[in-house]
């Protein structure tokens, strides 16, 4: 928690990524407490992907109060309100720990990738906070046999999961 403190005052954000089985997850800490504006969680997106992924969208939201449009429209990105069913502390735990209460509705967005950018087995798979709950499971990896050989020569491919 002393790291994570530490860089919230540093940078005035912090990124928390979860890694739990198939399961990977992150979001921002920070953004609510110091730019008034919802945190960011990605679901279902590599861990190696992760920062990649938000930090130019913090970047927009410290600079100019919301993530860059024309960064949205080109990745195919989408932030859509958490639903309040999904602010749980599987989610949200050390957001939780820090602010001593759960995010509330409207303090939290999930940023959405396309499908293209899955495989085939996470494409539709990939879960979706915004919608009512109970979630599904997270989804499983199953290589295909292009990817299997791939990852035998040259270790695992760029998907986002
Ligand atoms: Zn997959």
């Amino acid at each position: 928690m002393r790291g994570l403190d530490l860089k919230i005052r540093t940078y005035g954000w912090a990124l928390v990524q979860v890694e739990d089985g198939s399961s990977s997850f992150a979001y921002t800490i920070g953004l609510v407490e110091n730019y008034g504006h919802p945190k960011l969680i990605a679901v279902d997106v590599k861990p190696e992907l992760q920062h990649a992924l938000i930090k130019p969208l913090v970047d927009g939201i410290i600079e100019r109060g919301r993530p860059p449009a024309g960064l949205l429209a080109l990745g195919g990105l989408r932030c859509v309100e958490v639903h309040a069913d999904n602010l749980v502390s599987e989610f949200f735990g050390s957001w939780a720990n820090r602010y001593g209460h759960l995010p509330r509705p409207g303090q939290a967005l999930q940023v959405v990738l396309p499908d293209e950018v899955y495989c085939e087995c996470h494409a539709h798979a990939v879960r979706r906070l915004d919608l009512p709950g109970p979630l599904t499971a997270a989804p499983t990896h199953r290589p295909n046999r292009a990817e299997r050989r791939r990852h035998g020569r040259n270790g695992p491919g760029g998907r986002a999961a």
